[in-house]
């Protein structure tokens, strides 16, 4: 017979009483494989802790969010959001869906370029342009959202220079009954700036004006504001026709759908609280076909969505460096991954799961990162199985932003891995090693 597996014994409080609304406790999930590849097997192959993003899922978010749209208005085109996650084998899989490519600097304006991206299909976002980025843009004949005043005189200037006509269109902040409002980008819509920066834009005669642009948030949970928001720009996709008799070519409302995580905080899980495409979809689609503009003058609908497009195919496989009991008695786990790699570990109580069967017994855990630093906390409170030093656990749905804000510090950031649609697996980015550091530093003292 088999050795059973050793449990520590804990006493704990019994909360008699009613189920809680979720009902009795369910089993734990667990994760023991992506793609049909073991967890364990990855971490072996690739160490620990390794992302690993999944090229089906990620095919299969962008099929499902096109259809949303695409069943609902005439023409739909997305545009890849670099910052969400700007690895190339991640905006390669994007661009060969379709997608064009959505950036916010220079750095991100030639990471497309060097994909192959045609600047015509870049749209270039963003408080900061500088002159050469500028020239870059309008070199390339990209759509360059404008942000600001000092940009669009600025702008004005570098097309003067260059002899060349810019293809430009605003960013517009407005009021979506989103709080707060972001309206520390783009010009205002309520208040007379963006008809005012528009009509600007008409009077330069080395500007084309041919969209409107509007990103009101992220993580947005209802589709309704987006409705305001669509109907606000076609107020004014319709005021500049009557004006200057011009059809733009373009709408374009930004990203902000929200991932299925859940945000701290939240009492019921993102899974059961967050839109669907198709929610998102209906919202805007009702509110551009239904306003003013004729059916066959309706814009071409840009959508820039980034955290709802990947996160669902990135996760993080860590390992257990050691289990310890607080002072009040709590129980808690150290785990080799830190908040350094999962930004996004500060606004969503992140779904962790053990990678195999492990005891039913289950109690409030804290999991802590490795850093040596008070707030390298992943989860504050979850309820957790029993766990051992070694034992390897999966963190699902980190595919957005991890991967362009994680930090260095302290160690190596660590292997990310894509597993393509054979179920082979290729290094999309190298762990990090001393020569990564040596390469970049000078030492006077040397
Ligand atoms: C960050 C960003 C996006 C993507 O936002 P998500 O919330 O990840 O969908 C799109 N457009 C602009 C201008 C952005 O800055």
């Amino acid at each position: 017979m088999e050795k059973l597996i050793y449990e520590k014994p804990v006493i704990s409080k019994i909360n008699a009483g009613m189920p809680s609304k979720f009902g009795l406790p369910v089993k734990q999930k667990i994760i023991s494989e992506i793609d049909g590849l073991a967890i364990s097997d990855l971490m072996e192959k690739f160490g620990s802790p390794v992302f690993v993003f999944s090229e089906k899922t990620i095919r299969e978010t962008y099929s499902e969010a096109k259809r949303a749209f695409e069943t609902r208005y005439p023409k739909v085109q997305f545009a890849w959001s670099y910052k969400t996650n700007y690895l190339d084998a991640i905006c390669s899989i994007f661009h060969e869906e379709g997608s064009w490519a959505e950036v916010v600097s220079g750095f991100e304006f030639n990471k497309a370029l060097s994909l192959g991206v045609n600047g015509s299909q870049i749209l270039f976002n963003g408080p900061e342009k500088s002159e050469a980025d500028l020239t870059l843009a309008i070199e390339n004949n990209a759509s360059i959202h404008i942000d600001h005043f000092d940009e669009l005189y600025l702008l004005i200037e570098t097309a003067r220079k260059l002899n060349k006509k810019a293809r430009v269109s605003i960013r517009i902040n407005l009021d979506a009954g989103i709080y707060p409002i972001w309206d520390r980008f783009g010009f205002n819509y309520e208040n007379g700036e963006a008809w005012n920066a528009i009509n600007r834009i008409m009077l330069a005669d080395n500007l084309e004006l041919i969209g409107l642009h509007t990103h009101i948030g992220t993580y947005i949970m209802v589709g309704s504001a987006y409705a305001i928001a669509a109907s606000k720009l076609a107020n004014l996709y319709v005021a500049i026709h009557r004006k200057f008799d011009y059809w733009l070519k373009y709408i374009d409302l930004g990203g902000g759908f929200a991932s299925k995580n859940t945000l701290k905080g939240a009492y019921m899980p993102g899974t059961e609280t967050c839109p669907s495409f198709d929610d998102y979809a209906e919202a805007i689609t009702n509110a551009l076909i239904s306003s003013e503009i004729p059916h066959e003058n309706l814009p071409l609908l840009f959508l820039e969505t980034g955290r709802a497009m990947i996160d669902d195919a990135g996760y993080l496989l860590t390992t257990t460096l050691a289990n310890k009991r607080l002072n009040n008695g709590k129980n808690s786990l150290v785990i080799d991954a830190g908040v350094n790699l999962l930004f996004t570990s500060f606004w969503y109580n992140l779904g962790i799961f053990p990678s195999k069967e492990t005891s039913s017994f289950t109690e409030e855990t804290t999991i802590y990162g490795p850093l040596c630093m008070n707030i390298d906390v992943i989860r504050d409170t979850i309820v957790f199985p029993q766990i051992k030093v070694g034992d390897q656990l999966v963190i699902e749905r980190v595919g957005a932003y991890n991967v362009s804000q994680w930090m260095q510090f302290i160690n190596y950031r660590p292997n990310v891995v894509l597993i393509d649609l054979e179920g082979k697996t290729h290094i999309i980015r190298k762990r990090e090693n001393l020569e990564t550091f040596k390469s970049l530093e000078f030492n006077p003292k040397l």
